[in-house]
């Protein structure tokens, strides 16, 4: 089989190793004789993979002692409703920055649970910056940010100093660069961008965040739960954590978050030179707050769009058509991605170039 170069926005590209080895779990885990998914969560293998899969989040992110890490089924979008249900006081206000489709679905759940305080909309551009200069309100419970914005390839390169906890998706962009977690009171991300398959989220809560929302929780949405139970309250989604620890041991293996950094800065590096420098092409976003996860960049007219899309797939270069609300190209370019495939991908614009004026 030829080498596919995969761009896709998410579910997106794993490391190979990760998968054949959870190829092998599903096979034989842990050489018990039984597959990952037919083993009991309760068995000793299981639960060692739990805790060193905690462990490892911990050390690859440097979480200080008073964060818990938890992983719960469903994906990054039932978190914009258990955040505010868990954080946001009744009769209480959250602050949120709505840079994107993502964070605008965050602020429409928020205030099924309370007053929601829009510090700052870049909606007026289609999303294409982050808003700058906005005062975070002292008098709100939080405030909530989305790192990285998937969809229009925006992404917040300075995280404000906050008077109050701020409280992060960082769905795409988690494990791409080292976190200063310690301005954090929440941080969550779905799997299926830059962790593994889609079906956990994970969750990095510190300790004094919870507990003071004022209302009942039911058992299940109460985050308190899952921490008691470490994350074993009921059966937890077992091949999707099994597949996202192997994808961070092969993390790890590399050299950890400060190597993936500056693969991802190089890969960022080629693949926007060539957007500037390429008279058929333009990035759509401003370039301080340029993505170096989803970098999206559209033709100068709409002939050219579907000729390089055409040329792009019978090259073997997948996921690159941009998503509908921008339209053009979006590469993905999440820390499975190889620099060869953004290499290829630069080759492929620049053999084009020469081919349309010739
Ligand atoms: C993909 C994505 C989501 C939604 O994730 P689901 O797991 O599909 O709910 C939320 N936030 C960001 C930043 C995303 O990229």
């Amino acid at each position: 089989m030829s080498q596919i170069h995969n761009f896709s926005a998410g579910p997106s590209i794993l490391p190979k190793e990760a998968i054949e080895a959870s190829i092998e779990g599903l096979r034989n885990f842990k050489n018990t004789g039984l597959s990952v998914v037919e083993i009991s969560h309760r068995s000793k293998q299981w639960e060692e993979t739990m805790e060193e899969m905690r462990q490892l989040i911990k050390s690859l992110l440097h979480i200080p002692n008073n964060y818990d890490v938890i992983f719960l089924g469903g994906g990054a979008s039932h978190q914009f409703t258990m955040i505010p249900q868990n954080l946001l006081p009744v009769n209480g206000k959250a602050a949120y920055l709505k840079t994107g489709t993502w964070a605008a679905n965050a602020t429409k759940e928020a205030k099924f649970w309370g007053n929601v305080q829009i510090v700052g909309d870049s909606e007026d551009k289609n999303y294409n910056y982050i808003p700058k200069g906005y005062e975070i309100p002292s008098d709100a419970a939080y405030f909530h940010i989305t790192t990285n914005n998937t969809i229009f390839g925006t992404e917040m390169h300075h995280i404000p100093d906050s008077p109050i906890p701020i409280v992060a998706d960082m769905s795409s962009d988690i494990f791409s660069c080292p976190i200063d977690i310690e301005k954090y009171g929440l941080i969550y991300a779905g799997a299926q961008k830059n962790m593994g398959p889609a079906g956990v989220t994970v969750l990095i809560i510190r300790n004094d965040m919870l507990g003071k929302a004022g209302r009942e929780i039911p058992t299940m949405m109460d985050y308190r739960t899952h921490i008691k139970g470490e994350s074993m309250y009921n059966t937890p989604p077992v091949y999707p954590i099994y597949l996202s620890y192997l994808t961070l041991k092969w993390l790890e293996g590399i050299g950890g978050v400060p190597a993936i950094q500056k693969i991802n800065q190089e890969k960022g590096h080629v693949l926007y030179s060539e957007i500037d420098r390429n008279p058929l092409f333009y990035g759509t976003t401003e370039v301080e707050d340029r993505s170096l996860m989803n970098v999206v960049f559209r033709g100068i007219d709409e002939k050219i769009e579907t000729e390089f899309l055409k040329l792009a797939e019978s090259r073997l270069i997948s996921g690159l058509k941009g998503h509908r609300s921008v339209g053009g190209f979006r590469a993905s370019t999440y820390n499975a991605l190889p620099l060869e495939s953004v290499k290829f991908l630069v080759e492929t614009m620049q053999e084009f170039e020469k081919s349309y004026q010739g």
